[in-house]
Formats: structure tokens, sequence, C-alpha cells
């Protein structure tokens, strides 16, 4: 496989857990990596790391949530690093920072899910386009979920964001196919990550199940996953080798049976 040599990569979500995982990979391939998330430590955490192993690597702190944000972030990295070429959507709010039925579902708590997970997404993909399709390479990637595919108990608002988010993503690789710029979601099961950490406890309480066994029966293959398990699909989907692949979603979930 190719190595990402010198591509500006943005990664959102970029402070912790998957998206830490995927930015330590894209420094280790060679990539420019744009790290973005809110909490500045973390981020700086994240690039001092990058750049001990010899990488590049430059931090932006920014809340997604506003929607003012995604312009104001490409224009940045663009004066910073270039233009961005490729893009992971990564950063996500879960589905347990509030989990309720349907009927007591919070509303504000809809809206800021919606956007982070999807309306980001949607900007971000649409403002760093039109450099990809002129340059004729570029690469999204978008961190959706086995909740793209099913829903989630008591997280509705997570469930609707990631079944749209894989359809905005599908459309996004159909209008691009032929201009040389890949778009693909990859969709993971249960990861070790302060989101899931929060699931799992919400989902053994609720259950009446021990921690431990509770986490050992989430997958066929055992427990949970690591985010270094979803980073190198991420690093082929960025390569060139990459470059036949459009408009997939894979899911990376330990064996859980999924369409
Ligand atoms: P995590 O460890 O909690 O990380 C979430 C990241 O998103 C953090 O870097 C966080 O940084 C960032 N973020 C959240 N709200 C943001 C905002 N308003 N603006 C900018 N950044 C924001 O969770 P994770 O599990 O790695 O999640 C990463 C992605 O994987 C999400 O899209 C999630 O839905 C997806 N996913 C996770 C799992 C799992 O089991 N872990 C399964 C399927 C899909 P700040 O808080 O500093 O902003």
């Amino acid at each position: 496989m190719q190595g990402l040599s010198g591509r500006v990569a943005l990664v959102t979500g970029a402070g912790r857990g998957i998206g830490r995982a995927i930015c330590q990979a894209y420094g280790t391939a060679g990539a420019k990596v744009a790290a973005v998330a809110r909490s500045t430590d973390e981020l700086e955490s994240i690039v001092g790391d990058i750049r001990e192993a010899g990488g590049t690597a430059e931090a932006f702190t920014a809340d997604l949530s506003d929607p003012a944000v995604p312009e104001t972030l490409l224009a940045s990295v663009n004066e910073s690093l270039g233009p961005v070429e490729v893009l992971v959507n990564n950063a996500g709010v879960g589905s347990s920072s509030d989990p309720k039925p349907l009927v007591e579902f919070d509303d504000e708590f809809w809206r800021l899910t919606l956007e982070v997970n999807l309306n980001a997404p949607y900007r971000l993909t649409k403002l760093a386009l039109p450099a990809m399709i002129a340059a004729g390479w570029g690469r999204v990637i978008t961190v959706a979920s086995i909740n793209s595919r099913v829903g989630s108990l008591h997280g509705a608002a997570y469930a609707a964001s990631k079944h749209g988010v894989l359809g905005l993503m599908r459309t996004a690789a159909q209008e691009t196919a032929s201009l040389g710029v890949t778009v693909n979601c990859i969709c993971p099961g249960p990861v070790r990550t302060l989101m899931n950490d929060k699931r799992i406890e919400y989902d053994a309480e609720r259950l009446g199940r021990g921690l431990d066994d509770h986490e050992s029966g989430l997958t066929p293959i055992g427990g949970r996953l690591e985010p270094e398990d979803i980073a190198p699909m991420a690093v082929y989907l960025a390569s060139d080798a990459g470059r036949m692949v459009t408009g997939q979603a894979y899911n990376i979930c330990g064996g859980i049976n999924m369409a």
C-alpha cells in the first residue's frame, strides 16, 4: 500500500479515541495532519506525538456545533498547510450523553447531535470538495457507525444522524466518482473510547449486567474493538491504493452480523 506522503489531511474529533488513532496512522504514513476538536490539550498531545515521530501536524481548536465554523476552519487549514486533500469526518456526539426513549427525547440534544454528526460533515464536505475536484484528486472518509444500519435504543438522534450521513456520503460519491475523488464511510461496532464507555455503562445498568460480562459479549469475536483497529481502513481509503473504491461503507465491528 502506498503512503500519504505530503497529503494534507484534516481529521475532526482528532484529540482522542478513533480520531486520535487515525491521526497517528496518518502521521506515520507521511500526511500533513490538521487535527481538529474543542479540547486544545488533547490536540496538543496528538500533534506533539506526531511531530516527535518526525511527522507534520497542526492543531485547530474548533467547535463543530457552530454552523459558521467549517468555513473559517478550512480557510485556516488552507493557509497553514494547503488545501485539504483528505477529509476525515470523525467528530461525533454519542448516543449516551443523554439517552432517552423517543417520547422523552430532549430537543436540544437532538439538535446538537444532528449539528455535529450530520450538518458539520455536510458543510465540511461541501466546502472541501471544490479544491479536490479542481486538483483531480481527493478523499472524503466519514466515520459513521453500525447505527447507520440499525437503530440505537434510546439514541434516536444518534441513529438518525448516522443513517443520514451514510446517505449524504453515498450521494457525494455518485457526484464525484469520475472526478478523481472518492467518498466512503467506515462503520465501527463498539470501540473502546470515552463515548462508548458511557454507552456500555448505560446498557449494562439498564440490563442489570456486570460491566465486564456485558463488555465481553459485545461482539462475536469478543469484547470491544480498539481505536487502532479502525485506523488502517482510514489509511487505505485515503491512499492511492483505494482509488477504485467509492460510495462504500465498511463495517469494522468484531463480527456483528450486519448487512
Ligand atoms: P470520543 O473518544 O468521545 O471522541 C469524540 C471526538 O469528537 C473527540 O475528539 C471530541 O473532541 C470530538 N467532538 C465532539 N463534539 C465536538 C464538537 N462539537 N466540535 C468538535 N469536535 C467535537 O469518541 P469516538 O468513539 O472516538 O468517536 C469518534 C467517531 O466514531 C464518532 O463519530 C462516533 O459516532 C463514531 N463511532 C464510535 C463508536 C464507538 O464505539 N466508540 C462506534 C461507532 C461509531 P472534543 O470533545 O474535544 O471536542
